[in-house]
């Protein structure tokens, strides 16, 4: 029964501080399998350059480290559904270059968080979303699979539910579009993972909107906030709303098992990155 431990493959968003290719090595040292990165400062609108000598550094250790896949999240400013002129071609940039930098990378994914449609109707910014996803497609050079994030629901955000992002993915009907499922917004957005049913009433929402095939990865989170309440407020695993009972459920799916599953649990004094890994991998059924 050792095989199906070692096939999960788990890991953290981590720092690309004073050098992309650093990433890995803080990975490596927590024991990961696949990790996360912000491509950038994710607060704000400008780019640092990234050396050619760093791109060099982070491709060989891409080949030799068998840590996969790396992910990029885009960072936190752009709105890809704003009806805004402005703060629309900021975004648009932004998207753009972070795209350019995963196909200079070889980083295979792109996760990118929901648009909002403030200002506007639901309409106007699925519309909007929709376009930039394929204009995304074509930043990517086709090499780069952009997967649009599930939200925690409430405000103007475009992809609290799945029969939305279903009809997201519909719309742009490419291969290069695919899902990451986060289990703390599905949670805040109101599905009850925290039990054997609840998590068997998701999966079957899944079966029946995007399809378990269009999950990509798992972005492992516990709520900090109870079932629907919208917040993105996330929690070291077991320690929050979704808890034990709800993850034990999740990770031993058989289809969500296979998928990587990337932590972005809070940093503070309570768990460390590794604690956290350790402790999804002891809900496991060995
Ligand atoms: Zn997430
Ligand atoms: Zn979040």
């Amino acid at each position: 029964m050792k095989e199906l431990v070692d096939e999960m493959n788990i890991g953290c968003h981590v720092s690309i501080a004073k050098s992309v290719d650093l990433a890995f090595d803080r990975a490596k040292k927590i024991g990961c399998s696949t990790f996360q990165v912000f491509l950038k400062n994710p607060r704000g609108w400008a780019f640092k350059e990234i050396s050619k000598e760093e791109t060099e550094r982070f491709k060989k250790k891409y080949s030799n480290y068998n840590i996969s896949p790396v992910v990029a999240h885009i960072s936190y400013l752009p709105n890809l559904a704003s009806l805004d002129d402005e703060i629309y071609t900021k975004s648009m940039d932004s998207f753009r270059q972070e795209i350019e930098r995963c196909v200079i990378l070889g980083i295979p994914y792109f996760v990118i968080h929901s648009g909002s449609y403030k200002g506007g109707t639901f309409q106007e910014g699925f519309e909007k979303y929709v376009e930039s996803i394929q204009k995304g497609i074509d930043f990517g050079k086709r090499k780069v699979t952009i997967l649009v994030e599930n939200s925690a629901g409430g405000g103007r955000t475009l992809t609290g539910s799945f029969v939305n992002i279903n009809a997201i993915l519909k719309e742009i009907n490419d291969s290069k579009v695919k899902v990451c499922f986060d289990t703390c917004h599905a949670f805040s957005a109101g599905y009850d993972i925290s039990s054997q049913l609840g998590v068997s009433n998701f999966i079957a929402e899944i079966e029946t909107t995007i399809e378990m095939e269009s999950i990509a990865i798992v972005h492992a989170n516990d709520s900090k906030t109870g079932v629907g309440s919208n917040r993105d407020l996330h929690e070291h695993l077991g320690l929050g709303k979704i808890g034990k009972i709800g993850f034990s459920e999740l990770i031993n799916d058989s289809d969500l098992r296979k998928k990587p599953w990337i932590l972005e649990t809070p940093i503070d004094e309570r768990r460390t990155d590794v604690e956290n890994i350790n402790y999804l991998r002891s809900l496991i059924n060995k």
